[in-house]
């Protein structure tokens, strides 16, 4: 349902051009041929990566190229093969032929597979020579590497789900996270809600969440949100639990925990069992230095009578307060929750 595309061109290397040349050596007035052949052009091709998980790089790199091989030379040398190029892409991509429409392949973990082959190396005149014709002055140029251009499909997962109350401040929240990372700024999705956001962590790590709206009004019952968007959240690693430190009605952070918790567990136990943190929100409506978040967790903590070592996270969407801790720990829940056989 989130489908996560781009389209891209790979050049594989073109072969290298056989090589017309004569053996010249002092005292050998007419030495034989001597060209060598040319190289062959190096394959594009793709690798699964576990650590590449969206399709957002083939946005800004479009175009990979092989290297082409070397031509031939003398004294029979064979011209170097040019060098491969592999492209890291996320096991589960599609690989489509962009002209003819065809599934090239479903690209399965582990797997690599050539887009584009290189063009054979040509034949140097040494090749041609034979008892008729000592002095062959042909030589053949390299063929042409493969071109194609192609669509690449990532049904895209979300790591983290974002739960909370209406107006607990989910959709602030994505927006704040996925502008914490300048080099993403606005990724249109093919998608009308919910709505999923890219956070870049270092070292090229990125988590995808994913806002949940409208999890809870209904949908116990069947109403809201459809079958598919209920599978597509259960493969969530891990959740978010956002609660608004002051609701607006006058409600109590603890007692809008219980209540999504509750319905979580109705709407899909499997979801409610995930990992989950806890992030009380919107902290800067009650001062926002760190002294009125230690006393906030406090609060809430036993309000819901929560051991010591589970930590609540206090943030503010609207301000940033919080926010890289919290990236930081949803990493780490997602590096520890174990992936989902399904996918
Ligand atoms: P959602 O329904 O959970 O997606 O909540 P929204 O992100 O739409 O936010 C609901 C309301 O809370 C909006 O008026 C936001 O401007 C406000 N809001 C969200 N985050 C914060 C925050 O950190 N601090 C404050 N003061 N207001 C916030
Ligand atoms: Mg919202």
């Amino acid at each position: 349902m989130f489908i996560d595309r781009a389209t891209i061109t790979v050049a594989a290397g073109d072969g290298g051009n056989g090589t017309v040349s004569f053996r010249r050596e002092k005292y050998v007035p007419r030495g034989g041929p001597d060209g060598g052949n040319g190289g062959s052009g190096g394959d594009v091709i793709a690798a699964a990566d576990p650590n590449v998980n969206t399709l957002l790089d083939f946005r800004h790199n479009r175009e990979w190229k092989a290297e082409p091989g070397e031509a031939g030379r003398g004294r029979s040398q064979t011209g170097a093969d040019g060098a491969d190029r592999v492209i890291p892409m996320p096991a589960g991509t599609l690989i489509f032929d962009q002209d003819s429409g065809d599934l090239i392949r479903d690209l399965a973990p582990g797997e690599r597979i050539v887009l584009a082959r290189g063009g054979g190396g040509g034949l140097g005149n040494e090749h041609f020579k034979s008892s008729t014709n000592q002095t062959p002055r042909e030589a053949t140029p390299g063929e042409e590497g493969e071109v194609r251009e192609l669509r690449l499909e990532l049904k895209l997962i979300a790591d983290i789900g974002l739960v909370g109350k209406p107006n607990a401040g989910k959709s602030t929240l994505l927006k704040a996270l996925t502008r914490a990372t300048p080099k993403i700024a606005a990724y249109p999705f093919t998608t009308l809600s919910p709505q999923l956001g890219i956070a870049e962590i270092e070292n090229e790590r990125r988590l995808v969440f994913a806002d949940i709206p409208g999890l809870i009004e209904g949908a116990a019952e069947g109403v809201g949100l459809g079958h598919d968007f209920l599978r597509h959240i259960e493969r969530t690693r891990a959740l978010v639990h956002l609660l608004d430190a002051e609701p607006s009605d006058g409600s109590s952070p603890g007692a809008n925990y219980d209540a999504i918790r509750k319905e979580l567990f109705e709407y899909s136990p499997l979801l409610a069992e995930k990992p989950e943190l806890i992030a009380l929100n919107k902290i800067d409506l009650l001062g926002g230095t760190e002294g009125d978040a230690a006393i906030a967790a406090d609060m809430l903590r036993a309000e819901l009578v929560l051991p010591d070592d589970v930590p609540i996270f206090v943030v503010s969407g609207a301000t940033g307060f919080g926010l890289s801790a919290l990236l930081r720990a949803c990493e780490r829940l997602v590096a520890k929750a174990p992936a989902d056989p399904t996918i």
